[in-house]
């Protein structure tokens, strides 16, 4: 491995019962962004966690521009750059024959491409370090919730550890113990939608190859007959392959190196690409999309894959989870602040059950594409592809996986522009997040909120940011403290700002 996986000391039960206003069950990657977020909003957590490290083996790898910004915003985002791999453009084949190539990002001003590839473990890592260098978050490694209590007034969890259980009640809960929360089930709450039959073989490989760092889809490749290939580059000469090999492929037969190394060799081989290789990690897996009837359950909240999970096509389980941490962290330092109600909360489910239904609803369009289950589904697929070949019109039809985007229905993330300060190039997005910011055009309406004005402090020099949130000379927007536009205000006075911003505390629409 080209990654060592730290091993973090186990925390020591406390005496007797504990108390915590926010505990996190689970420190895997949203778990851990969730703590960060709200260290930085300035509120302390605990995070149990039943592991002494981070994610092992092949986990998410493509983290999308929504989240590299996210990340940007936790003061993170540079570190993606230089580690990931940078990508924007895919291809896809169908059999011997490049069916079209695609660009994610065809427009230039943002600070963040398309996606990033990169490890999860070492996401988990930065989280990690910049979670203890905050002073703000406890980290109690193997420490795992064995229990719990919904109650009124929090959750009462009873934890083990290797030196033996404790109680600690928490006045809130942010559930994030991944897919198969024990939260969940000990709650008894329902999880429901669709398994796939087919199952996939990862294979994470070490090779100096000469692909370029793009998305590259097989359907019914020569090396793969029948069957759909997935190529991603990673850091450190890791290369990602995934093979599907049907439902009634044998996992342990399939796993064993001697069978992944030709299955490879063959790959490569198809390309004359007879490069040395090693094989890194090898998995298989199968999927499900499903999710939770509810995120928030009182002050237990579900959040990342124990709320909802979908097929890796599409990259947007863990995306989908980073942005469940965005949307949720900032309304939960509000309401421990005193600043808004509770029932701001309840604009986390309004907002991210759409979104994970959005995300479920294209995880399953590409995986009934990619793995079509009867003969006239097939036949249709194989049309699609021989048409996308010739003409564009049936290119959008084609579903290798539709990429992770931001929900965009109740509220969206503000895009990012290239600005000049003091003539130097800088970002719009850069200088929102910290609390609600008011990017006004040509007028500084005096609201007390930390404020963007473009043409005075900040230089639209290319005119993006006016035209990319709508502003005309002397209108205003809004931005959430998670960087969503809460609301436009033309010809903006300070009134109508102060309007939108108790409006927005109080979730009023
Ligand atoms: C093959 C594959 C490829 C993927 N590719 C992508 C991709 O490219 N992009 C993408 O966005 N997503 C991808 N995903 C999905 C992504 O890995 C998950 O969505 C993400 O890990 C979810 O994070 P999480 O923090 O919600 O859950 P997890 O990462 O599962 O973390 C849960 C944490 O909770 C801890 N825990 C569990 N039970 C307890 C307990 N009782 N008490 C205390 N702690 C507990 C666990 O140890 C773990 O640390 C992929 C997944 C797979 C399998």
């Amino acid at each position: 491995m080209h990654f060592t996986p730290p091993r973090f000391a186990a925390f020591a039960p406390p005496r007797g019962q504990d108390h915590a206003a926010v505990v996190i069950a689970g420190g895997g990657l949203v778990g851990l962004t969730a703590a960060l977020d709200l260290a930085r909003h300035g509120v302390r957590v605990v995070v149990l966690d039943d592991d002494d490290t981070v994610s092992t083996g092949s986990r998410a790898i493509c983290f999308a521009k929504r989240t590299l910004e996210i990340y940007g915003r936790l003061g993170l985002g540079s570190r993606f750059l230089e580690k990931g791999v940078t990508w924007n453009q895919g291809r896809v084949f169908h059999g011997e024959r490049e069916a079209y190539s695609f660009d994610l990002l065809p427009e230039e001003g943002h600070e963040y491409p398309a996606f990033v590839n990169l490890q999860q473990y070492y996401a988990e890592a930065w989280l990690v370090e910049a979670c203890m260098a905050t002073g703000r978050v406890e980290l109690r490694w193997r420490n795992a919730v064995a229990g719990i209590e919904n109650r009124a007034d929090g959750a009462r969890l009873s934890v083990t550890t290797p030196a033996g259980p404790y109680t600690l009640h928490a006045d809130w809960l942010i559930a994030a113990d991944g897919a198969r929360s024990f939260i969940r089930r000990a709650l008894g709450l329902a999880f429901e939608g669709q398994v796939f039959r087919d199952r996939f073989l990862i294979a994470d490989v070490v090779m100096q190859a000469a692909f370029p760092t793009e998305r590259w889809f097989w359907f019914d490749p020569p090396f793969h007959p029948g069957q759909s290939v997935l190529l991603h580059r990673q850091p450190d000469d890791v290369w990602r392959i995934d093979f599907q090999l049907g439902w009634d492929a044998d996992p342990a037969l399939e796993q064993q190196p001697e069978r992944v190394r030709a299955r490879v060799a063959q790959m490569l081989g198809s390309r004359g690409d007879d490069v040395p290789f090693e094989l890194e990690w090898i998995s298989i897996y199968t999927f499900r999309c499903r999710r939770m009837q509810r995120f928030r359950h009182g002050r237990t909240i579900f959040v990342g894959d124990a709320a909802h999970q979908v097929s890796p096509f599409g990259a947007r389980g863990g995306n989908g989870g980073v942005q469940d941490a965005d949307n949720l962290c900032w309304k939960l330092a509000a309401v421990l602040a005193g600043q808004a109600p509770d029932a701001l909360l309840d604009s986390y489910d309004a907002e991210r059950i759409p979104a994970a239904d959005e995300n479920i609803l294209n995880s399953t369009r590409s995986t009934d594409f990619i793995t079509p289950k009867s003969d006239a589904a097939r036949a249709y697929r194989d049309a699609v592809l021989e048409l996308a070949a010739a003409h564009a019109f049936a290119r959008p039809v084609v579903n290798s996986g539709r990429l992770s985007r931001p929900y965009e229905g109740a509220g969206r993330p503000a895009p990012d522009a290239p600005l000049l300060r003091n003539g130097r190039p800088d970002w719009l997005l850069r200088h929102t997040g910290d609390g609600f910011t008011v990017v006004s055009n040509g007028v500084v309406p005096a609201t007390g909120l930390p404020a963007i004005t473009l043409g005075q402090d900040f230089e639209d020099h290319s005119g993006l940011a006016a035209a990319r949130l709508g502003l005309g000379h002397g209108d205003a927007v809004l931005l959430r403290p998670d960087q969503h536009i809460a609301a436009r205000i033309a010809a903006a006075d300070a009134a109508g700002i102060a309007a939108a911003h108790r409006a927005s505390l109080h979730a009023v629409a």
